[in-house]
């Protein structure tokens, strides 16, 4: 299916080489890639009327010239134009910088369109465009495209018209007509040429819903049909293991599971009986209980001969981890283990060997696990906690080694749906939605700087009462050592206010491996009594003893991980407290502080985190896996991708989709994307 458009766009007539080198310096090779660069935003000459643009507001508007035009010098080369203008029933100002020469074109009662910014109490047009008489062609919407170098955007402007009169009628449609008809979307030719040069709001919101959906919609093929083709190709371990056995296990455990516990338990085992290769996302807020859940997968992995990994961000984590777990399996003869990088020597040699020989069955460790000494016997399960701190190289090292094992993505983090089934598309996504019973809703307080003494004589009493308390510091943006220095000082500040009558300890990331777990150790036995840390004590710590959660300067944390943080503390029985501390400027900032004190509920936040902040910065990394939409906005196009999603799946099941020859682009589609290579997608 080889096409002109895969040409360069230096086959364009008025295209030259130069021109050619700029575009190629943008991305932009083919005739495809100048048709698939849109525009921005658009210079909207839409007519308004006065009486509803806001101040500051940009705006159009046609009128009738009133006065002369006077011109005044203010500097060499620099000018002011002023006239008035008869708009309707009001008369304006209009205000031209630089451009004398219009003086003598503009006459009294002369018709023009002035586009620019509207300055209410002035009643004045700073005008950035200018035109004289009513444009011809009725050109509402001007494309503005980014672009670099010599380029400028009526250059741009330029070429792509040039490029679609000579190439326009070349492009095809990818999507078969069913699902045009089924949608009423517009034909892709249709779609290209005015998503660069709509002739109104309507035929541009038809070309965007169009774009979206065939954007949305490949990208959730290239998902499913690679999903589809793990499926059949990869073959997995068929766990085979007793149920009473594990049932037996289960109902020993010191909790009866919770309803959620129990369904996301019975989709993990089928998912580790069937031969495919387990992959699949287990959602659950903090203290709903994940753990155990994998106590149970790696217990059963093990039953089936096997041995299990679990692998956590921090050396604290894989601590709590072990030691949970030999609580747990302490009445199986499972051999759990620990391999961080503190374990050294003589012992991780001789663990090291018991992995090799699968005298150990389950080792839960750090990225330590992924090094290439570390060697299973038979791995059949591997088990990710907070995955999406994990790159996505990570994940894929420690998979392979078994022969592909079963593999269990656990977060805290609620992933709302939207991004859910972009990021991690290709997993089966289980989800807890239920607390364990009998817990105490954490009490959230939203407080200013200047209440501080207030809150630290709060914090006094909970002490008093043999409690413990986090001090979460200010966050500063890419800055480790701010963050540190932070922490020092609000550290020197508390033992100050304090006066030595309760010890405070003090963590950062600048601290050694050893010297985190120090500290830590002090406060889960109480001997620290009020923690200052950064937010390096985000991720899983457990201390129930803990009830009080003071974050400053809050509003610089994503809700998500003020959620994350606010989950240290309602471990135990006693009733706990979070307390942000904040004095936010925007609307966004405080409406965030509000949603805190609001709810609990961490599914509820993520959506509010994602409308509030965009899914750029959900995840706060790059690695997550987020694609980079051209068009598609996974919160505005929400439904737009779950009618996409709901197609592909479907489509990839039918035979149709792998047969028919209207379905021939889309195919062509996914072999360009080396689906079927099946390499591109982790
Ligand atoms: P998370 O999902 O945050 O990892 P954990 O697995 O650490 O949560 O569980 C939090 C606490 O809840 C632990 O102390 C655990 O023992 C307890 N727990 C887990 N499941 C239940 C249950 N079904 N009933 C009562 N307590 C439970
Ligand atoms: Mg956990």
């Amino acid at each position: 299916m080889n096409n002109v458009l895969q040409e360069p766009v230096t086959r364009i007539k008025g295209i030259g080489e130069e021109t050619g080198e700029a575009l190629r310096d943008m991305g932009i090779e083919t005739i495809e890639d100048l048709f698939a660069y849109f525009p921005f935003r658009y210079e909207d000459y839409e007519v308004r009327d006065l009486a509803d643009v806001k101040h500051d507001e940009r705006v159009t508007v046609q009128g009738k010239v009133h006065s002369e035009p006077s011109l005044t010098y203010y500097a060499r080369k620099k000018s002011r134009l002023t006239f008035r203008l008869l708009v309707d029933r009001y008369l304006i100002t209009v205000v031209c910088f630089n451009r004398p020469y219009l003086k003598s074109k503009l006459s009294i009662n002369e018709t023009v369109t002035v586009i620019g910014k509207w300055d209410q109490h002035r009643q004045t047009i700073t005008a950035s465009d200018l035109k004289i008489g009513v444009p011809t062609e009725t050109q509402e919407l001007e494309p503005v495209y980014s672009t670099k170098g010599a380029l400028t955007v009526k250059g741009m402007r330029r070429f792509m018209k040039l490029a679609l009169e000579q190439y326009g009628e070349a492009i095809h449609d990818p999507l078969p007509v069913s699902i045009r008809q089924a949608y009423r979307l517009v034909s892709k030719k249709e779609a290209i040429f005015a998503i660069h040069f709509p002739r109104s709001h309507e035929e541009l919101k038809q070309a965007r819903r169009r774009l979206v959906y065939e954007e949305f919609l490949l990208f959730q093929l290239k998902i499913h049909a690679f999903r589809k083709i793990q499926r059949e190709h990869s073959r997995g371990i068929a766990h085979d293991f007793s149920m009473e056995i594990l049932q037996q296990f289960i109902q020993k455990l010191p909790f009866p599971l919770t309803g959620a516990q129990k369904r996301v338990v019975q989709e993990i085992v089928k998912d580790m009986r069937s031969p495919y290769r387990m992959n699949r996302l287990l959602q659950g807020d903090v203290g709903s209980g994940k753990t155990v859940v994998a106590a149970i997968a790696l217990y059963a992995t093990v039953l089936s001969g096997y041995q299990g990994a679990l692998m956590v961000p921090t050396e604290i984590l894989a601590e709590q981890h072990a030691h949970s777990l030999q609580q747990l399996l302490a009445g199986t003869n499972v051999q759990v283990e620990l391999l961080t990088s503190s374990v050294k020597g003589k012992r991780r040699k001789e663990l090291l060997e018991q992995l090799a020989e699968g005298r150990v069955d389950i080792v839960i460790g750090t990225h330590a696990l992924i090094q290439d000494e570390v060697n299973f016997h038979r791995l059949g399960l591997v088990i990710t906690d907070e995955q999406h701190r994990f790159g996505v190289e990570q994940r894929r090292i420690l998979r392979e080694k078994g022969e592909s094992p079963d593999v269990l993505f656990m977060t805290a983090t609620p992933i709302p749906r939207t991004l859910a089934i972009t990021a991690f598309g290709e997993m089966d996504v289980s989800v807890i939605d239920e607390m364990p019973a009998g817990r105490k809703k954490v009490e959230t307080y939203w407080v200013k700087h200047h209440m501080l003494d207030r809150v630290l004589h709060f914090i006094e009493k909970e002490v008093q009462k043999g409690r413990q308390a986090y001090v979460i510091c200010p966050l500063i943006e890419e800055s480790e050592k701010l963050d540190v220095q932070n922490a020092l000082d609000v550290h020197s500040m508390l033992v100050h206010h304090y006066r030595g009558k309760y010890r405070i300890g003090l963590m950062h990331g600048r601290l050694s491996s050893e010297e985190k777990d120090a500290v830590m150790k002090a406060f889960s036995q109480n001997e620290v009594q009020i923690l200052v840390s950064t937010t390096v004590v985000e991720v899983g710590v457990n201390v129930p003893n803990a009830t009080v959660m003071l974050i400053y300067d809050a509003e610089r944390f994503g809700l998500a991980q003020l959620h994350q943080l606010r989950g240290r503390v309602g471990r135990g029985s006693e009733q706990s407290y979070c307390i942000l501390l904040a004095d936010p400027k925007s609307e966004i900032g405080k409406e965030r502080m509000r949603i805190m004190t609001e709810t609990n509920d961490g599914f509820l936040l993520s959506e509010k985190d994602l409308q509030l902040r965009g899914p750029g910065d959900f995840f706060g990394t790059k690695q997550s896996g987020m694609p980079d939409f051209k068009l598609g906005d996974v919160v505005h196009d929400y439904r737009i991708l779950e009618v996409a999603r709901n197609d592909a799946a479907r489509l990839v099941d039918s035979q149709a989709f792998w047969h028919d020859e209207s379905y021939g682009w889309l195919r062509f589609y996914l072999q360009q994307a080396g689906v079927f290579s099946g390499e591109k997608l982790d």
